[in-house]
Protein backbone atom coordinates (compact mmCIF):
# COMPACT_ATOMS: atom_id res chain seq x y z
CA UNK A 1 0.00 0.00 0.00
CA UNK A 2 1.20 3.48 -1.11
CA UNK A 3 2.32 5.41 2.27
CA UNK A 4 -0.21 8.39 2.63
CA UNK A 5 0.77 11.21 4.93
CA UNK A 6 -1.30 13.47 7.22
CA UNK A 7 -1.78 16.76 4.64
CA UNK A 8 -4.16 19.25 7.29
CA UNK A 9 -2.35 20.53 10.25
CA UNK A 10 -3.13 20.59 13.82
CA UNK A 11 -3.23 23.54 16.15
CA UNK A 12 -3.01 22.52 19.96
CA UNK A 13 -4.25 24.88 22.65
CA UNK A 14 -1.50 24.89 25.70
CA UNK A 15 -2.57 25.53 29.24
CA UNK A 16 -2.32 23.98 32.94
CA UNK A 17 -1.98 20.38 30.89
CA UNK A 18 0.86 20.57 28.84
CA UNK A 19 3.07 23.63 29.47
CA UNK A 20 5.68 22.02 30.77
CA UNK A 21 8.61 21.36 28.45
CA UNK A 22 7.99 17.55 28.66
CA UNK A 23 4.05 17.63 27.99
CA UNK A 24 5.14 20.14 25.28
CA UNK A 25 7.35 17.56 23.75
CA UNK A 26 4.94 14.70 23.94
CA UNK A 27 2.35 16.75 22.17
CA UNK A 28 5.01 17.75 19.20
CA UNK A 29 5.72 14.47 19.06
CA UNK A 30 1.91 13.16 18.72
CA UNK A 31 1.49 15.33 15.76
CA UNK A 32 1.19 19.25 17.08
CA UNK A 33 2.35 21.24 14.12
CA UNK A 34 1.02 24.73 15.69
CA UNK A 35 1.22 25.79 19.40
CA UNK A 36 -1.79 28.31 20.32
CA UNK A 37 -1.28 30.41 23.22
CA UNK A 38 -4.86 31.82 24.56
CA UNK A 39 -4.59 35.00 25.88
CA UNK A 40 -7.40 35.04 27.71
CA UNK A 41 -5.85 32.97 30.91
CA UNK A 42 -2.26 33.06 32.57
CA UNK A 43 0.39 35.41 32.99
CA UNK A 44 2.63 36.79 30.77
CA UNK A 45 5.47 35.43 32.79
CA UNK A 46 4.04 32.23 32.02
CA UNK A 47 3.58 32.47 28.37
CA UNK A 48 7.45 33.33 27.87
CA UNK A 49 8.44 30.64 29.47
CA UNK A 50 5.91 28.97 27.16
CA UNK A 51 7.53 30.09 24.18
CA UNK A 52 10.66 29.45 25.26
CA UNK A 53 10.01 25.46 25.84
CA UNK A 54 8.27 25.19 22.38
CA UNK A 55 11.35 26.32 21.02
CA UNK A 56 13.38 24.64 23.12
CA UNK A 57 11.58 21.13 22.04
CA UNK A 58 11.23 22.10 18.20
CA UNK A 59 15.01 21.85 18.73
CA UNK A 60 15.15 18.75 20.75
CA UNK A 61 12.87 16.71 17.57
CA UNK A 62 13.87 18.64 15.03
CA UNK A 63 10.85 19.90 13.54
CA UNK A 64 9.31 23.76 12.86
CA UNK A 65 6.51 24.34 15.34
CA UNK A 66 4.58 27.32 15.00
CA UNK A 67 3.30 29.67 17.46
CA UNK A 68 -0.32 31.21 17.63
CA UNK A 69 -1.06 33.89 19.78
CA UNK A 70 -4.83 33.99 19.97
CA UNK A 71 -5.53 37.53 21.41
CA UNK A 72 -8.82 38.01 23.74
CA UNK A 73 -10.84 40.66 21.99
CA UNK A 74 -13.60 42.17 23.65
CA UNK A 75 -15.01 39.53 25.71
CA UNK A 76 -17.34 40.48 27.70
CA UNK A 77 -16.88 39.06 31.15
CA UNK A 78 -18.51 38.32 34.51
CA UNK A 79 -16.26 40.56 37.12
CA UNK A 80 -14.84 38.60 39.78
CA UNK A 81 -17.95 38.02 42.94
CA UNK A 82 -16.59 36.03 45.87
CA UNK A 83 -19.88 33.60 45.79
CA UNK A 84 -21.80 32.11 42.89
CA UNK A 85 -25.01 34.11 41.88
CA UNK A 86 -28.57 31.51 41.82
CA UNK A 87 -30.47 32.65 39.35
CA UNK A 88 -34.27 30.92 38.82
CA UNK A 89 -36.38 31.54 35.86
CA UNK A 90 -38.80 34.36 35.71
CA UNK A 91 -36.74 36.04 38.47
CA UNK A 92 -35.62 40.00 37.67
CA UNK A 93 -31.69 40.72 37.53
CA UNK A 94 -29.99 44.14 37.21
CA UNK A 95 -26.32 44.42 35.30
CA UNK A 96 -23.99 46.84 35.17
CA UNK A 97 -20.37 48.21 36.57
CA UNK A 98 -20.20 47.35 40.03
CA UNK A 99 -19.93 50.84 40.61
CA UNK A 100 -23.00 51.77 38.49
CA UNK A 101 -24.88 48.90 40.40
CA UNK A 102 -24.11 50.30 43.90
CA UNK A 103 -24.67 53.73 42.75
CA UNK A 104 -28.11 52.83 41.38
CA UNK A 105 -30.37 52.88 44.81
CA UNK A 106 -30.77 48.73 44.83
CA UNK A 107 -32.72 46.99 47.60
CA UNK A 108 -30.00 44.40 48.98
CA UNK A 109 -32.26 41.48 48.02
CA UNK A 110 -32.16 42.59 44.17
CA UNK A 111 -30.02 40.27 42.44
CA UNK A 112 -26.97 42.11 40.30
CA UNK A 113 -24.86 40.93 38.38
CA UNK A 114 -21.18 43.29 37.35
CA UNK A 115 -19.45 43.31 34.84
CA UNK A 116 -16.06 45.09 34.26
CA UNK A 117 -17.25 46.19 30.76
CA UNK A 118 -18.57 49.54 30.72
CA UNK A 119 -20.57 50.09 27.27
CA UNK A 120 -22.49 47.10 28.26
CA UNK A 121 -26.12 49.16 28.95
CA UNK A 122 -25.29 51.19 25.93
CA UNK A 123 -25.08 48.30 23.39
CA UNK A 124 -28.41 46.50 25.05
CA UNK A 125 -31.51 47.18 24.01
CA UNK A 126 -34.95 45.74 24.93
CA UNK A 127 -35.61 42.11 24.24
CA UNK A 128 -32.04 41.69 23.45
CA UNK A 129 -30.46 38.09 24.41
CA UNK A 130 -28.29 38.22 27.26
CA UNK A 131 -25.98 35.06 27.18
CA UNK A 132 -24.21 33.81 30.09
CA UNK A 133 -21.83 30.97 30.15
CA UNK A 134 -21.52 29.80 26.98
CA UNK A 135 -25.27 29.91 26.85
CA UNK A 136 -25.99 27.87 29.55
CA UNK A 137 -27.77 30.90 31.72
CA UNK A 138 -30.19 33.00 29.60
CA UNK A 139 -31.92 36.13 30.14
CA UNK A 140 -33.69 38.89 28.22
CA UNK A 141 -32.74 42.76 28.65
CA UNK A 142 -36.09 44.68 29.83
CA UNK A 143 -35.28 48.08 30.19
CA UNK A 144 -32.49 51.05 30.97
CA UNK A 145 -32.51 51.83 34.64
CA UNK A 146 -30.25 54.69 35.17
CA UNK A 147 -26.59 53.18 34.34
CA UNK A 148 -27.53 49.39 34.69
CA UNK A 149 -29.89 47.33 32.85
CA UNK A 150 -32.59 44.99 34.10
CA UNK A 151 -32.82 41.43 32.77
CA UNK A 152 -35.23 38.94 32.93
CA UNK A 153 -33.96 35.47 33.30
CA UNK A 154 -35.09 33.37 31.01
CA UNK A 155 -32.82 30.08 31.96
CA UNK A 156 -31.20 30.12 35.52
CA UNK A 157 -28.68 28.28 37.17
CA UNK A 158 -25.82 29.32 39.04
CA UNK A 159 -23.75 32.23 37.57
CA UNK A 160 -19.93 31.93 38.79
CA UNK A 161 -17.22 34.51 39.16
CA UNK A 162 -15.63 35.52 35.33
CA UNK A 163 -18.05 33.43 33.14
CA UNK A 164 -18.13 35.04 29.58
CA UNK A 165 -21.04 36.93 28.04
CA UNK A 166 -22.68 37.24 24.60
CA UNK A 167 -24.89 39.45 23.09
CA UNK A 168 -25.90 37.97 20.03
CA UNK A 169 -28.63 40.37 19.12
CA UNK A 170 -26.27 43.79 20.01
CA UNK A 171 -23.96 45.85 17.81
CA UNK A 172 -21.05 45.82 20.55
CA UNK A 173 -19.63 48.85 20.66
CA UNK A 174 -15.99 47.31 22.01
CA UNK A 175 -12.69 47.49 19.55
CA UNK A 176 -12.07 44.54 18.11
CA UNK A 177 -8.58 45.20 19.10
CA UNK A 178 -8.32 45.97 22.66
CA UNK A 179 -5.57 47.93 24.73
CA UNK A 180 -5.04 44.57 26.85
CA UNK A 181 -5.17 42.83 23.20
CA UNK A 182 -2.42 45.52 22.22
CA UNK A 183 0.27 44.80 24.94
CA UNK A 184 -0.03 41.42 24.79
CA UNK A 185 0.51 41.45 20.86
CA UNK A 186 3.82 43.55 21.23
CA UNK A 187 4.98 41.44 23.73
CA UNK A 188 4.13 38.33 21.19
CA UNK A 189 5.96 40.10 18.89
CA UNK A 190 8.94 40.89 20.63
CA UNK A 191 9.34 37.20 22.14
CA UNK A 192 9.00 35.91 18.22
CA UNK A 193 5.36 34.84 17.86
CA UNK A 194 4.34 33.16 14.25
CA UNK A 195 0.95 33.72 13.84
CA UNK A 196 -1.57 36.09 15.78
CA UNK A 197 -5.03 35.70 15.87
CA UNK A 198 -8.18 38.29 16.31
CA UNK A 199 -11.04 37.57 18.67
CA UNK A 200 -14.74 38.87 18.02
CA UNK A 201 -14.12 40.83 14.79
CA UNK A 202 -17.08 41.91 12.66
CA UNK A 203 -14.96 43.80 9.64
CA UNK A 204 -13.01 43.68 7.62
CA UNK A 205 -11.45 46.87 8.57
CA UNK A 206 -10.97 45.09 12.34
CA UNK A 207 -8.52 43.00 10.87
CA UNK A 208 -7.39 46.50 8.46
CA UNK A 209 -6.01 48.41 11.94
CA UNK A 210 -3.96 45.83 13.00
CA UNK A 211 -2.71 45.07 9.47
CA UNK A 212 -1.07 48.48 9.65
CA UNK A 213 0.00 48.40 12.95
CA UNK A 214 1.76 45.02 11.95
CA UNK A 215 3.27 47.04 8.88
CA UNK A 216 4.04 50.49 10.48
CA UNK A 217 6.03 47.95 12.77
CA UNK A 218 7.57 46.18 9.87
CA UNK A 219 6.46 43.19 11.27
CA UNK A 220 5.27 40.13 8.85
CA UNK A 221 3.08 37.86 10.98
CA UNK A 222 -0.09 36.31 9.47
CA UNK A 223 -3.41 37.32 10.63
CA UNK A 224 -6.04 34.96 11.86
CA UNK A 225 -9.96 36.62 11.69
CA UNK A 226 -12.10 34.38 14.13
CA UNK A 227 -15.50 34.35 13.31
CA UNK A 228 -17.00 33.99 15.79
CA UNK A 229 -19.62 37.07 15.67
CA UNK A 230 -23.15 36.86 13.86
CA UNK A 231 -21.95 40.33 12.16
CA UNK A 232 -18.20 38.46 11.04
CA UNK A 233 -20.21 36.06 9.04
CA UNK A 234 -22.35 38.63 7.38
CA UNK A 235 -18.88 40.33 6.78
CA UNK A 236 -17.32 36.96 5.55
CA UNK A 237 -16.56 37.87 2.10
CA UNK A 238 -14.70 41.21 2.99
CA UNK A 239 -12.46 39.63 5.80
CA UNK A 240 -11.17 36.67 3.64
CA UNK A 241 -10.36 39.27 0.95
CA UNK A 242 -7.97 41.28 3.74
CA UNK A 243 -6.92 38.41 6.30
CA UNK A 244 -4.31 35.77 5.83
CA UNK A 245 -6.24 32.92 7.73
CA UNK A 246 -9.52 32.65 8.76
CA UNK A 247 -10.85 30.66 12.38
CA UNK A 248 -14.08 28.80 12.37
CA UNK A 249 -14.34 29.26 16.10
CA UNK A 250 -17.45 27.24 16.52
CA UNK A 251 -17.39 28.09 20.37
CA UNK A 252 -18.65 31.19 19.99
CA UNK A 253 -20.14 30.98 16.91
CA UNK A 254 -22.63 28.32 18.69
CA UNK A 255 -23.22 30.42 21.48
CA UNK A 256 -24.41 33.86 19.27
CA UNK A 257 -25.81 31.59 16.30
CA UNK A 258 -27.46 28.53 18.00
CA UNK A 259 -25.65 25.38 17.39
CA UNK A 260 -27.64 24.32 15.06
CA UNK A 261 -26.37 26.62 12.21
CA UNK A 262 -22.74 26.04 13.09
CA UNK A 263 -22.23 23.18 10.49
CA UNK A 264 -23.98 25.03 7.77
CA UNK A 265 -21.87 28.11 8.18
CA UNK A 266 -18.47 25.79 8.73
CA UNK A 267 -19.16 24.06 5.27
CA UNK A 268 -19.73 28.08 3.62
CA UNK A 269 -17.13 29.26 4.90
CA UNK A 270 -14.54 26.60 4.19
CA UNK A 271 -15.84 26.36 0.67
CA UNK A 272 -15.44 30.09 0.30
CA UNK A 273 -11.66 30.14 1.98
CA UNK A 274 -10.69 27.32 -0.71
CA UNK A 275 -11.75 29.08 -3.22
CA UNK A 276 -9.87 32.33 -2.03
CA UNK A 277 -6.73 30.21 -1.59
CA UNK A 278 -6.93 31.44 2.49
CA UNK A 279 -6.15 28.86 5.01
CA UNK A 280 -9.13 27.91 6.98
CA UNK A 281 -8.67 26.38 10.97
CA UNK A 282 -12.01 24.66 12.00
CA UNK A 283 -11.78 25.14 16.23
CA UNK A 284 -13.72 24.10 19.12
CA UNK A 285 -15.04 21.36 20.91
CA UNK A 286 -13.40 18.57 18.11
CA UNK A 287 -12.84 15.94 20.41
CA UNK A 288 -14.52 17.89 23.82
CA UNK A 289 -15.04 14.43 25.32
CA UNK A 290 -11.52 13.50 25.31
CA UNK A 291 -10.75 16.16 28.38
CA UNK A 292 -12.64 13.66 30.54
CA UNK A 293 -12.52 10.52 28.46
CA UNK A 294 -9.50 8.51 26.67
CA UNK A 295 -11.19 8.06 23.51
CA UNK A 296 -13.60 10.25 21.61
CA UNK A 297 -17.34 9.85 20.86
CA UNK A 298 -17.89 8.17 17.35
CA UNK A 299 -20.05 11.88 16.63
CA UNK A 300 -16.63 13.80 17.73
CA UNK A 301 -14.37 11.16 15.53
CA UNK A 302 -16.88 11.78 12.50
CA UNK A 303 -17.04 15.82 13.53
CA UNK A 304 -13.02 15.55 12.62
CA UNK A 305 -13.10 13.48 9.34
CA UNK A 306 -15.83 15.93 8.02
CA UNK A 307 -13.91 18.85 8.52
CA UNK A 308 -11.04 17.45 6.52
CA UNK A 309 -13.63 16.65 4.30
CA UNK A 310 -15.13 19.86 3.75
CA UNK A 311 -11.87 20.63 3.29
CA UNK A 312 -10.83 22.68 6.43
CA UNK A 313 -6.57 23.38 6.18
CA UNK A 314 -6.20 22.94 9.53
CA UNK A 315 -8.16 21.19 12.71
CA UNK A 316 -7.92 22.80 16.33
CA UNK A 317 -8.11 21.60 19.70
CA UNK A 318 -8.93 24.15 22.72
CA UNK A 319 -9.90 22.52 26.08
CA UNK A 320 -8.84 18.80 25.06
CA UNK A 321 -4.99 19.75 25.19
CA UNK A 322 -5.00 23.24 27.63
CA UNK A 323 -7.10 21.37 30.89
CA UNK A 324 -8.06 17.88 29.55
CA UNK A 325 -6.74 14.75 31.11
CA UNK A 326 -5.63 13.22 27.81
CA UNK A 327 -3.86 16.08 25.78
CA UNK A 328 -1.60 13.50 24.19
CA UNK A 329 -4.27 11.25 23.63
CA UNK A 330 -6.20 13.90 22.00
CA UNK A 331 -3.46 14.72 19.29
CA UNK A 332 -2.84 11.37 18.45
CA UNK A 333 -6.19 10.77 18.07
CA UNK A 334 -6.85 13.46 15.88
CA UNK A 335 -3.76 12.87 14.01
CA UNK A 336 -5.44 9.45 13.07
CA UNK A 337 -8.77 10.48 12.31
CA UNK A 338 -6.82 13.20 9.71
CA UNK A 339 -4.86 10.53 8.20
CA UNK A 340 -7.69 7.70 7.84
CA UNK A 341 -10.06 10.49 6.60
CA UNK A 342 -7.27 11.96 3.92
CA UNK A 343 -7.26 7.97 2.12
CA UNK A 344 -10.66 9.04 0.41
CA UNK A 345 -9.33 12.50 -0.37
CA UNK A 346 -12.16 15.37 -1.30
CA UNK A 347 -12.40 16.21 -5.10
CA UNK A 348 -9.69 18.67 -5.58
CA UNK A 349 -11.02 22.77 -7.72
CA UNK A 350 -11.53 22.04 -10.85
CA UNK A 351 -8.94 23.70 -12.78
CA UNK A 352 -11.50 25.83 -14.73
CA UNK A 353 -13.10 27.23 -11.75
CA UNK A 354 -9.30 28.08 -10.05
CA UNK A 355 -8.41 31.62 -10.87
CA UNK A 356 -5.09 31.28 -12.49
CA UNK A 357 -4.23 34.72 -13.82
CA UNK A 358 -1.43 34.94 -11.86
CA UNK A 359 2.27 33.83 -12.80
CA UNK A 360 2.96 32.08 -9.74
CA UNK A 361 -0.29 30.59 -8.91
CA UNK A 362 -0.16 29.13 -12.43
CA UNK A 363 3.42 27.69 -12.31
CA UNK A 364 2.46 25.88 -8.91
CA UNK A 365 -0.26 24.51 -10.01
CA UNK A 366 1.70 23.23 -12.98
CA UNK A 367 4.02 21.99 -10.67
CA UNK A 368 1.05 20.10 -8.32
CA UNK A 369 0.22 18.17 -11.89
CA UNK A 370 3.88 17.22 -13.23
CA UNK A 371 4.21 16.18 -9.75
CA UNK A 372 1.42 13.97 -9.60
CA UNK A 373 1.73 12.67 -13.25
CA UNK A 374 5.23 11.52 -12.90
CA UNK A 375 4.99 9.95 -9.64
CA UNK A 376 7.99 12.37 -7.94
CA UNK A 377 8.28 11.27 -4.56
CA UNK A 378 8.05 15.29 -3.62
CA UNK A 379 7.36 18.83 -4.84
CA UNK A 380 10.57 20.78 -3.54
CA UNK A 381 9.22 24.21 -3.04
CA UNK A 382 12.24 26.69 -2.81
CA UNK A 383 10.64 29.86 -1.13
CA UNK A 384 11.25 33.21 0.24
CA UNK A 385 8.15 34.28 1.50
CA UNK A 386 6.09 30.66 1.69
CA UNK A 387 3.67 32.35 -0.89
CA UNK A 388 4.47 29.58 -3.72
CA UNK A 389 3.73 26.89 -1.30
CA UNK A 390 0.50 28.31 -0.61
CA UNK A 391 -0.59 28.33 -4.03
CA UNK A 392 0.69 24.65 -4.27
CA UNK A 393 -1.16 23.87 -1.06
CA UNK A 394 -4.27 25.96 -2.36
CA UNK A 395 -4.61 23.46 -5.38
CA UNK A 396 -4.22 20.26 -2.94
CA UNK A 397 -1.62 18.41 -4.27
CA UNK A 398 -1.27 14.72 -4.46
CA UNK A 399 2.33 14.96 -3.76
CA UNK A 400 4.08 15.87 -0.79
CA UNK A 401 5.57 19.63 -0.33
CA UNK A 402 8.86 20.11 1.10
CA UNK A 403 8.93 23.85 1.71
CA UNK A 404 12.37 25.11 1.31
CA UNK A 405 13.75 28.38 2.73
CA UNK A 406 16.79 29.68 4.99
CA UNK A 407 14.50 31.90 6.45
CA UNK A 408 13.21 30.57 10.16
CA UNK A 409 10.40 32.61 9.94
CA UNK A 410 9.41 31.64 6.42
CA UNK A 411 9.73 27.87 7.92
CA UNK A 412 7.52 28.34 11.13
CA UNK A 413 4.09 29.77 8.88
CA UNK A 414 5.08 26.74 6.53
CA UNK A 415 3.75 24.62 9.75
CA UNK A 416 0.04 25.42 9.12
CA UNK A 417 0.05 25.12 5.18
CA UNK A 418 -2.09 21.94 4.06
CA UNK A 419 0.24 19.14 2.44
CA UNK A 420 3.81 21.23 3.12
CA UNK A 421 6.91 20.19 5.43
CA UNK A 422 8.70 22.93 6.56
CA UNK A 423 12.71 22.62 5.43
CA UNK A 424 14.88 24.91 6.61
CA UNK A 425 18.60 25.11 5.12
CA UNK A 426 20.83 27.20 7.20
CA UNK A 427 23.16 28.14 3.76
CA UNK A 428 22.77 31.46 2.28
CA UNK A 429 24.21 30.54 -1.07
CA UNK A 430 22.35 31.48 -4.03
CA UNK A 431 19.33 29.59 -5.75
CA UNK A 432 21.37 26.87 -7.59
CA UNK A 433 23.82 26.29 -4.10
CA UNK A 434 20.62 25.76 -2.59
CA UNK A 435 19.51 23.73 -5.00
CA UNK A 436 22.12 21.31 -4.94
CA UNK A 437 22.59 21.18 -1.44
CA UNK A 438 18.72 20.45 -0.59
CA UNK A 439 18.65 17.47 -3.21
CA UNK A 440 21.48 15.98 -2.07
CA UNK A 441 19.55 16.19 1.63
CA UNK A 442 16.90 15.10 0.50
CA UNK A 443 18.61 12.49 -1.30
CA UNK A 444 19.90 11.22 1.97
CA UNK A 445 16.95 11.43 4.25
CA UNK A 446 14.39 10.06 2.02
CA UNK A 447 16.58 7.32 0.60
CA UNK A 448 15.88 8.01 -2.75
CA UNK A 449 16.55 5.43 -5.93
CA UNK A 450 17.85 6.05 -8.89
CA UNK A 451 14.92 6.76 -11.22
CA UNK A 452 13.53 8.53 -8.22
CA UNK A 453 12.09 12.07 -9.18
CA UNK A 454 11.42 15.21 -7.48
CA UNK A 455 9.75 18.35 -8.93
CA UNK A 456 11.48 21.08 -8.51
CA UNK A 457 9.78 24.85 -8.11
CA UNK A 458 10.99 28.21 -7.56
CA UNK A 459 8.43 30.66 -6.63
CA UNK A 460 9.03 34.41 -6.12
CA UNK A 461 11.67 36.53 -3.68
CA UNK A 462 14.45 38.07 -2.93
CA UNK A 463 16.44 34.83 -3.94
CA UNK A 464 14.88 34.50 -7.73
CA UNK A 465 16.09 37.99 -9.27
CA UNK A 466 17.55 36.83 -11.81
CA UNK A 467 14.94 35.98 -14.06
CA UNK A 468 14.60 32.37 -12.50
CA UNK A 469 11.22 33.35 -10.51
CA UNK A 470 8.81 30.56 -11.27
CA UNK A 471 10.20 27.57 -12.74
CA UNK A 472 9.55 24.08 -12.50
CA UNK A 473 11.17 21.33 -13.76
CA UNK A 474 12.20 17.29 -12.89
CA UNK A 475 15.28 16.18 -11.33
CA UNK A 476 15.88 12.74 -11.71
CA UNK A 477 18.07 11.10 -9.48
CA UNK A 478 21.03 9.53 -10.96
CA UNK A 479 24.05 8.76 -9.34
CA UNK A 480 22.73 6.99 -6.63
CA UNK A 481 23.68 3.84 -5.91
CA UNK A 482 20.43 1.63 -5.30
CA UNK A 483 17.63 0.74 -7.98
CA UNK A 484 14.32 1.27 -7.24
CA UNK A 485 13.00 -1.92 -8.29
CA UNK A 486 15.35 -4.24 -6.04
CA UNK A 487 17.74 -7.05 -7.59
CA UNK A 488 14.32 -8.86 -9.50
CA UNK A 489 14.45 -5.63 -11.66
CA UNK A 490 17.88 -5.36 -12.19
CA UNK A 491 19.72 -6.76 -15.46
CA UNK A 492 23.34 -7.13 -15.12
CA UNK A 493 25.96 -8.07 -17.98
CA UNK A 494 30.02 -8.78 -16.95
CA UNK A 495 32.22 -8.48 -19.72
CA UNK A 496 36.13 -7.80 -20.21
CA UNK A 497 36.36 -4.18 -19.10
CA UNK A 498 33.89 -4.16 -16.39
CA UNK A 499 30.15 -4.71 -15.93
CA UNK A 500 26.91 -2.97 -17.23
CA UNK A 501 23.50 -2.18 -14.45
CA UNK A 502 19.97 -1.95 -16.24
CA UNK A 503 17.65 -0.90 -13.63
CA UNK A 504 14.58 -2.31 -15.87
CA UNK A 505 12.26 -1.06 -13.43
CA UNK A 506 13.57 2.83 -13.87
CA UNK A 507 13.74 2.34 -17.82
CA UNK A 508 11.91 5.09 -19.46
CA UNK A 509 11.99 2.97 -22.90
CA UNK A 510 13.39 6.28 -24.81
CA UNK A 511 15.55 4.26 -26.43
CA UNK A 512 18.25 7.15 -26.10
CA UNK A 513 20.74 4.65 -25.34
CA UNK A 514 20.13 2.38 -28.34
CA UNK A 515 20.46 5.36 -30.58
CA UNK A 516 23.71 7.21 -28.89
CA UNK A 517 25.86 3.38 -28.64
CA UNK A 518 28.16 2.47 -32.25
CA UNK A 519 28.46 -0.77 -30.60
CA UNK A 520 24.43 -1.48 -30.72
CA UNK A 521 25.10 -2.89 -26.91
CA UNK A 522 21.36 -1.36 -26.25
CA UNK A 523 18.61 -3.35 -27.97
CA UNK A 524 15.10 -2.86 -27.45
CA UNK A 525 13.51 -6.12 -26.31
CA UNK A 526 12.03 -8.35 -28.79
CA UNK A 527 9.02 -8.97 -27.18
CA UNK A 528 8.72 -4.97 -26.53
CA UNK A 529 8.18 -5.06 -23.31
CA UNK A 530 8.85 -1.62 -20.98
CA UNK A 531 12.46 -1.64 -21.30
CA UNK A 532 15.22 -2.42 -23.39
CA UNK A 533 17.97 -4.68 -23.22
CA UNK A 534 21.19 -5.43 -22.95
CA UNK A 535 23.22 -7.73 -26.21
CA UNK A 536 25.71 -9.40 -24.06
CA UNK A 537 27.57 -10.37 -27.59
CA UNK A 538 28.16 -6.74 -28.00
CA UNK A 539 29.61 -6.06 -24.74
CA UNK A 540 33.14 -6.87 -24.80
CA UNK A 541 33.03 -3.64 -27.33
CA UNK A 542 31.82 -1.10 -25.16
CA UNK A 543 34.47 1.67 -25.02
CA UNK A 544 33.50 2.70 -21.61
CA UNK A 545 32.72 6.55 -22.31
CA UNK A 546 29.86 7.09 -20.74
CA UNK A 547 27.75 8.27 -23.45
CA UNK A 548 24.70 5.97 -22.50
CA UNK A 549 24.60 6.80 -18.73
CA UNK A 550 24.72 10.43 -19.51
CA UNK A 551 21.53 10.08 -22.09
CA UNK A 552 19.58 7.99 -19.96
CA UNK A 553 17.07 10.33 -18.33
CA UNK A 554 16.15 8.54 -15.42
CA UNK A 555 19.55 7.11 -14.46
CA UNK A 556 18.96 3.41 -15.18
CA UNK A 557 21.99 2.46 -16.73
CA UNK A 558 25.25 1.71 -14.87
CA UNK A 559 28.73 0.77 -16.01
CA UNK A 560 31.26 -0.16 -13.69
CA UNK A 561 34.86 -0.43 -15.03
CA UNK A 562 36.73 -3.36 -13.56
CA UNK A 563 38.92 -2.07 -10.58
CA UNK A 564 36.16 0.52 -9.45
P1 LIG B 1 -11.95 30.87 22.12
O1 LIG B 1 -12.21 30.94 20.58
O2 LIG B 1 -11.57 29.48 22.47
O3 LIG B 1 -10.87 31.86 22.33
O4 LIG B 1 -13.26 31.31 22.72
C1 LIG B 1 -12.68 29.84 19.86
C2 LIG B 1 -14.17 29.76 19.81
O5 LIG B 1 -14.89 30.65 20.27
O6 LIG B 1 -14.61 28.77 19.23
MN1 LIG C 1 -14.25 32.47 21.12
Amino acid sequence: MKKIFRRAKIVATLGPSSSTPEQIESLARAGMNVARLNMSHGSLEDHAKTIKSIRDVSKIIGRQIGILMDLQGPKIRVAQIDENIPLKNGDMAYIGTKENLAAAGLKSTDIQIPSGYTDLVNDLHPDARVLFDDGNLKAKAVERVKDIYKLKIIQGGALKARKGINLPDCDVAADAFTPEDRKNLMFGLKEGIDFVALSFISTAEDIKKVKVLLHELKMDVPIVAKIERPKAIDNIDAIIDVTDIIMIARGDMGVELGNHLVPAVQKTIIKKCNDKGVPVITATQMLESMIESSTPTRAEASDVANAIWDGTDVVMLSGETASGKYPEEAVKMMDSIIFEAERTPKERPLLRNTDLSSVNASTMVAASLIAEKVEAVRIVSVTQSGNSCLKISRFRPVTRVLGVTNDIRTARKLTLYWGVKPWLITENSNVDGIEKIVINDIKKSLDLKNGDKLVITRGDGRFFSQGQSNTVRVEYIKDSPKVRGGSDTLQSAEFSRGQINLDTFSCATCFNCVSTCPHGIWQQAEDMSAHVVINEEKTDQCSLDMECVNKCPTGAIEIIPNGQ
